[in-house]
């Protein structure tokens, strides 16, 4: 029987529904993850675990394991398992993306120049030492533009600035991220350095896709309706499918097949993020692995199977073309953090799923811990799930859903009793001008 490999670090918001995918396939999973496990021992072909800091050495793990227990199939649940997973499948014989070419994918420098190298658009850049002075580098660029760092996510530290006062106060407040306990793990030259762009106006999409040798499928096509023009880029609702045109559909594909021949990317999930405006569509990420968080859920094809069965299927080679997404709309909300602090109680959900066409809501923060908003943060609050007929019908629910639930939070060093309630209608207001920090 078959076996796969699923790379995932401790961290993941993707463990789980990649194990279930694989409970209901019935496939035979050892997980590689950086930590051991208890049930390690009695069960030894179930897990390994794995430096992903070394990736060589990790593969070579992975070659020994594999001469004992065969695997005919290895999958990252998220970014941090990327390149392993394209080291260990070459090593192994399985088709797989080029190291250089997830490396490339994982450097937000890197991408632009390699796009910058062919016809797709591409705002103009700048790369600066994170130690250079931030007066000369905000007389260098252009304005509005984007400062933000070489290799996080969850759009951390990314800002747009309109002035080089504003660039100043940006770039102080990114080399602060930078320094964060969370971000330095190590000297990672990509965390020495700092992208700026021109800012790209326009609407924006994700596009899921899958590539097989080469060809790119795309699984689903998200709009996100709330426009992001910064300062902060908190992403919010995804809904699917798109109501952009199907020209505009077709071109935002055909940019992103590109993109990923221009990189390099050959086998498994793509995520993609563009913006659309008059000029067409302008790549701005592409990650070689599956829509974060617990966004899959929107995503079901054929009979009900998950995103990640689909994936794991595909890992092992099973057909997977005649699965198309199902018919009906859906949508996600990643509920924004609204302001820092402790997250005390949530109220208002039983009443929030009561709203025609909401499937779920999870709040994914524990009550007592500490909350952090975007540039600082990368976590939401929680997910809103919805489906309906149409892609306006899933967007109002999920707006009606949000709008009931009612968040508690108070200062770090603050007793409860001087909560502070947050309803999304204020959302945003605590949300101090960049030059103020
Ligand atoms: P991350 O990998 O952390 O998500 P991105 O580079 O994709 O970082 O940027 C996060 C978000 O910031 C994007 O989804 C987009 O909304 C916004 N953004 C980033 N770069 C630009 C740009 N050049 N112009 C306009 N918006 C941008």
């Amino acid at each position: 029987m078959q076996r796969l490999l699923l790379l995932m670090t401790t961290t993941t918001y993707r463990a789980q529904a990649f194990l279930d995918a694989a409970r209901r396939l019935d496939i035979p999973v050892t997980v590689g993850s950086e930590r051991s496990q208890a049930l390690a021992a009695v069960n030894p072909v179930g897990h390994l675990t794995l430096d992903f800091s070394s990736p060589a050495e990790a593969t070579r793990t992975i070659v020994e394991f594999a001469k004992a227990y065969s695997i005919d199939g290895v999958v990252a649940a998220d970014d941090d398992g990327v390149i392993l997973a394209a080291m260990a499948s070459s090593a192994l014989g399985l088709p797989h993306n080029p190291v250089e070419a997830v490396a490339a994918a994982r450097n937000k420098y890197r991408m632009r120049q390699i796009l910058s190298e062919t016809g797709i658009l591409c705002p103009r850049f700048w790369r600066f030492p994170i130690d250079d002075d931030p007066v000369a580098m905000a007389r260098r660029v252009e304005y509005p533009c984007v400062i933000k760092p070489l290799s996080l996510s969850a759009s951390r530290g990314v800002i747009r600035v309109d002035d080089p006062g504003q660039f100043v106060a940006a770039y102080h407040r990114l080399v602060a991220i930078l320094q964060r306990p969370d971000v330095a793990i190590s000297p990672r030259r990509s965390a020495q350095e700092i992208l700026v762009e021109r800012f790209i106006p326009g609407s924006e999409v994700a596009l899921e896709g899958l590539l097989t040798h080469g060809q790119l499928r795309v699984l689903a096509l998200f709009d996100k309706p709330d426009p992001l023009d910064g300062p902060f880029f908190e992403e919010t609702i995804y809904v699917t499918p798109s109501r952009l045109s199907a020209a505009v559909q077709d071109q935002i594909a055909s940019c992103t097949a590109e993109v990923t021949s221009a990189l390099g990317l050959q086998h498994g999930p793509v995520h993609a993020e563009l913006r659309v405006n008059e000029h067409g569509p302008w790549p701005l990420e592409i990650a070689p692995r599956s829509i974060g968080g617990l966004c899959s859920r929107t995503l079901r094809f054929g009979d009900e199977l998950s995103l990640e069965e689909l994936l794991l299927r595909h890992a092992l080679g099973l057909e997977t073309e005649i699965l198309e997404r199902e018919r009906l709309a859906a949508g996600v909300m990643m509920i924004p953090i609204p302001k820092a602090g402790i997250l005390r109680q949530v109220t208002g959900q039983e009443n929030a799923k009561q709203v025609g066409g909401i499937e779920d809501i999870r709040i994914t923060i524990p009550l007592g811990q500490e909350v952090v908003p975007l540039p600082e943060g990368s976590r939401y609050l929680g997910f809103i799930f919805a489906r309906d007929s149409t892609p306006a019908g899933v967007e109002l629910a999920l707006r009606e859903a949000h709008r009931r639930l009612t968040f508690v939070i108070t200062p770090t060093e603050a007793r409860p009793a001087q909560g502070e309630h947050v309803s999304p209608s204020t959302l945003g207001a605590d949300r101090l001008p960049l030059l103020e920090h």
